[in-house]
């Protein structure tokens, strides 16, 4: 029977013996209704992924993050360094929403969306099921001496494997340094893009390492995400989990004898088979309870089921179900904790939707150059300013002009009086900014100045003018 207050399991992880070795993981091939949906998912989510980046939309990537050059691209819209704060809230919004949907939900990003998850578990996994079989042949041809099968099965397995890590390591590219990027090399081949060339091979090589020998070391060890757990769940969150009430009852858990009453001698549902620790990818027995480990991947919920059909038992020993649902048959309850993360998530999206509406494609800053008073020339009072217009769209702007709006002046560049901006591009300049001295609303007067572009106006900008003190 399961020793409620026995949580020595969670002393150390599944995939570490007491020496500190790895314990390789062989989980058995899972079958079933969660592990078929899985699969519609993953697959979409997999050609999703791969197809992305060389969409676009009005010139730009559908998605892009560009590090590098601190240049982003969501859903074809492009945000420069001069957009950071709305990347910023766009990634707390994901934050919060990701602990949201993991207060509520507990890890079902993990088992279903995740990419490390759908990669090594649908593709990478399933490869090795068909090229070395289900559990108990992979363990036996690790076992065996190397033969010509298990060199012709591991060679096969590892070329696979590569190109597969190859073709990912080229998505991978394309999301931070840009399709084109990516596409230009293939064209011109490597020797012409030698940086982008020893990044793709590295890349290759670390998911190749990931996915043949790091595995689920990924959300055990490294993923930040999979840290984070302990915060944010609790006794309400959804989880898949083992119904201890129903599989343990009195007498506990005990393996299946055909004929046996088990209600009347106390026992429980579960009839200890194992299937569940056999299929799990990160080597736990979920019937300990709620693990770190537990990624939420539904295998031991279909291998269990399947036992409970095979011994004419109701489904659903383990299932989704938050530890309330099982202690205390508690119905879901959307509670304050989730209320609390719900209204920061509206105002933030909130916020967030105001300030897309209120960012231009083009931003234009006049700065008054830093050191320098205003001058007389006759009538006029005349300022010295830099300027910076960053287009931050897909087009070329051409016969760029300023235009000052309030109060009335001129406006003089230095050097060009047109410009032409081109696609992605920041220009900078000098220009001059005379006002009539009658004019002047003090010392400090507040520009309106106008950008167009041949005609049609771009974008909007406000500067301080300095004056004579004595006209306040
Ligand atoms: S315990 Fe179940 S849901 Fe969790 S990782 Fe293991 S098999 Fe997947
Ligand atoms: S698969 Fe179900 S019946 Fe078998 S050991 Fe796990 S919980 Fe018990």
């Amino acid at each position: 029977m399961r020793n409620v207050a026995d949580e020595s399991f969670r002393d150390s992880i599944g995939t570490i013996d007491n020496e500190g070795k790895r314990v390789w993981i062989y989980p058995k091939k899972p079958k079933g209704w969660f592990y078929d949906k899985r699969k519609i998912v993953s697959y979409l989510l997999i050609i999703m992924l791969l197809v992305a980046p060389f969409i676009k939309i009005n010139g730009n990537q559908l998605f892009l993050f560009n590090v590098l050059e601190r240049k982003f691209s969501f859903f074809g819209v492009t945000f420069w360094p001069q957009d950071f704060y709305i990347v910023v809230i766009g990634l707390i919004i994901c934050v919060v929403f990701v602990a949201l949907f993991t207060v509520v939900f507990g890890r079902i990003f993990c088992g279903w969306i995740c990419p490390q998850t759908i990669f090594m578990e649908m593709v990478f996994r399933r490869i090795e099921y068909w090229i070395e079989g289900d559990r108990g042949a992979q363990i036996r041809l690790n076992k065996q001496e190397w033969n010509a099968e298990k060199i012709r099965k591991k060679a096969i397995k590892g070329i696979l494997f590569f190109l597969i890590s190859f073709v990912i390591a080229n998505v991978f590219l394309a999301y931070i340094i840009g399709s084109d990027q990516v596409l230009l090399m293939i064209k011109h081949g490597p020797f012409q893009h030698v940086s982008t060339f020893i990044s793709l091979i590295i890349f290759t090589g670390v998911f190749y390492f990931v996915f043949a020998w790091f595995r689920e070391q990924v959300c055990l060890i490294a993923c930040p995400y999979g840290r984070l757990q302990g915060v944010l769940l609790d006794e309400k969150s959804i989880v898949v989990a083992y119904d201890y009430k129903r599989g343990e009852a009195e007498k506990g858990r005990a393996k299946f004898k055909k004929n046996e009453d088990r209600t009347e001698k106390g026992l429980g549902d579960c009839i200890d088979c194992s299937q569940c620790v056999h299929v799990c990818p990160t080597g736990i027995d979920i019937r300990n309870g709620t693990q770190l480990e537990c990624v939420n991947c539904t295998a031991c919920i279909d291998a269990c089921d399947h036992m409970m059909e095979s011994v004419n038992l109701p489904k659903g020993l383990i299932r989704y179900a938050s530890e309330n649902e099982i202690s205390k048959k508690e119905k879901f309850k959307f509670t304050a904790r989730m209320k609390g993360y719900s209204a920061v998530l509206l105002i933030l999206v909130g916020i967030l939707t105001g300030l897309m509406f209120l960012r231009s494609d083009v931003e234009a800053k006049v700065l008054r150059l830093p050191g320098q008073l205003f001058e007389h020339k006759g009538e006029n009072i005349s300022n010295v300013y830099t300027y910076k217009i960053a287009n931050k769209t897909a087009r070329d702007f051409s016969n760029v002009t300023f235009k000052i709006i309030h109060p009335k002046g001129k406006i003089t560049l230095v050097g060009k009086q047109v410009l032409n901006i081109e696609k992605e591009a920041m220009i900078q300049g000098t220009l001059f900014i005379e006002i009539p001295q009658v004019l002047l609303e003090g010392d400090k007067t507040e520009v309106q100045l106008e950008l167009y572009s041949n005609g049609e106006l771009i974008d909007q900008t406000k500067t301080n003018f300095l004056g004579p003190r004595s006209f306040n």
